[in-house]
């Protein structure tokens, strides 16, 4: 059963959002989160290409699936972990790279050093150390619970053109077409011990309990962002205005009654998850209060404080 599925990270929708809004005049600084928006969008579409095995694989025991799962520790850092499968056997624990080249691991240095087709060696942050330390916070919750459950931990690489080098001895790294040998191998390794339905369903519960979204906001000062809605037919680079209750598009004529959701999201990712009803006229570009309004109480979204100084939340999607 998959529980948690598969969701853009906050970086990466804030990055979606920042590319929309940020003027490319400043082009260093336009490159330099494109560069970081290319990274983060290979990474989820390399995860979402190893999600859809998930759904051919024959998995002969109980089990529950996170994919994305987020976590804060005791000290205040975040754990980010792309798949989790629970089974009464074993926690697999799931790292996944999207890299090319060839990779190998440098188990002194710490380091994972990339080599593409035309020799250029580049060095990534080293997947096996990332892995453990999940281990080790996913272990400690288990011990806090009094269940004894193994956790094994495996990077898989998703291109089966990436050609895997040197890596240390023990470390489980494999292309995503290996999934189900891998998986049938930790079912063989554990199968004779087990924790109950119960403890099972304890974990799950504990796991869906911490799980927590990690907040990302771009250095970026909110009075550079553009303003308004943005036409989406025209690649977001013309703005819409607000006529007889829809807005339509300055450049292409398109009209559409929910254009401002996107840029509701935008607000949320970009500047805050709070707005009133100033601020939302001021970002969208409409100067009548009663037509914002309309458009708040539509929208029926959880407020805090008086009708004056009110604020609303904007949820994470509007589907
Ligand atoms: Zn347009």
């Amino acid at each position: 059963m998959e529980i948690l599925k598969r969701q853009k990270s906050w970086k990466l929708l804030g990055l979606e959002a920042l590319l929309r809004r940020l003027p490319d005049h400043d082009l260093s600084e336009f490159n330099f989160y494109k560069d970081m928006y290319v990274a983060q969008k290979k990474g989820y579409d390399g995860e979402v290409s190893v999600d859809r095995m998930w759904m051919e694989l024959n998995i002969p025991t109980p089990y529950v699936l996170f994919h994305s799962f987020e976590a804060i520790n005791h000290a205040g850092y975040t754990h980010q972990i792309d798949t989790i499968l629970l089974t009464p056997h074993f926690i697999w624990l799931i790292e996944i790279k999207n890299i090319g080249g060839r990779l190998d691991i440098d188990e002194s240095k710490h380091q994972l050093i990339r080599t593409n087709q035309e020799g250029l060696i580049e060095s990534f942050r080293n997947p096996v150390n990332q892995i453990k330390r999940h281990a080790q916070f996913i272990s400690r919750k288990l011990r806090d619970l009094k269940i004894d459950l193994p956790t094994e931990v495996s990077i898989i690489i998703v291109s089966e053109y990436t050609i895997i080098g040197s890596i240390p001895k023990g470390i489980s790294i494999f292309h995503a077409s290996g999934l189900q040998t891998e998986l049938d191998k930790l079912i063989n390794k554990h199968r004779e011990r087990g924790i109950t339905p119960n403890q099972l369903d304890t974990f799950k519960m504990e796991l869906m309990s911490i799980h927590q979204r990690d907040e990302w906001k771009s250095k970026v000062n909110p009075s550079k962002l553009r303003k308004g809605v943005l036409c989406r037919n025209c690649d977001y680079k013309s703005i819409m205005v607000f006529e007889y209750g829809s807005f339509k598009c300055v450049r292409c004529g398109i009209k559409s009654k929910d254009a401002y959701l996107e840029a509701l999201s935008d607000y949320r990712y970009l500047i805050s998850e709070w707005i009133t009803n100033r601020e939302l006229r001021e970002f969208l570009g409409v100067e009548s209060r009663y037509s914002i309004n309309r458009l708040l109480k539509e929208l029926k979204l959880e407020y805090q404080g008086t009708y004056r100084d009110r604020k609303y939340r904007i949820p994470e999607s509007f589907e």
